[in-house]
């Protein structure tokens, strides 16, 4: 299967390129950059199997899970690479971790006061401003 064949030797150069690269790269952008071109890869080889898949149907061959194998460790491969450029992505940016968003209680400053009170509408009672009910007559609050 010449095509396929075709197929390995431009993952397989495509793949060695990015290996010797990777010990220069350290920036994040560079991390980034690779990461996007393997996840491309991957695609290129998702998209590859789909191919030879349909193009067995459509002639009516026999297309084996072996001749989709080394396609599919290739895939792998790919994949443990992108995990290694998530760790080093990791280790320089370890405030990615952190949520994007800051937490809701920072917005709602009444909440953090431990002073803040409110009065029972009902008796007059003095509450914590983030009581529900009145302490003394249960009102709703
Ligand atoms: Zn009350």
């Amino acid at each position: 299967m010449s095509f396929f064949k075709k197929l390995s030797e431009t993952v397989l150069d495509t793949a060695s390129t990015i290996g010797s690269k990777s010990a220069d790269l350290v920036e994040t952008g560079k991390l980034k950059l690779q990461r996007n071109q393997l996840e491309n890869s991957i695609k290129d080889k998702k998209t590859a199997i789909g191919d030879l898949v349909y193009e067995a149907q459509k002639k009516g061959s026999d297309l084996s899970i072996e001749d989709l194998a080394p396609l599919f460790a290739e895939i792998k491969d790919l994949e443990s690479q992108i995990e290694a450029v998530d760790e080093k992505l990791r280790k320089e940016n370890p405030q990615d971790q952190r949520p994007v968003t800051p937490p809701l209680s920072s917005s709602v400053p009444q909440e953090n006061n431990p002073g803040a009170t409110v009065f029972c509408s009902q008796c007059g009672q003095e509450l914590p401003a983030t009581a529900k009910f009145c302490n003394k007559c249960g009102q709703p609050q």
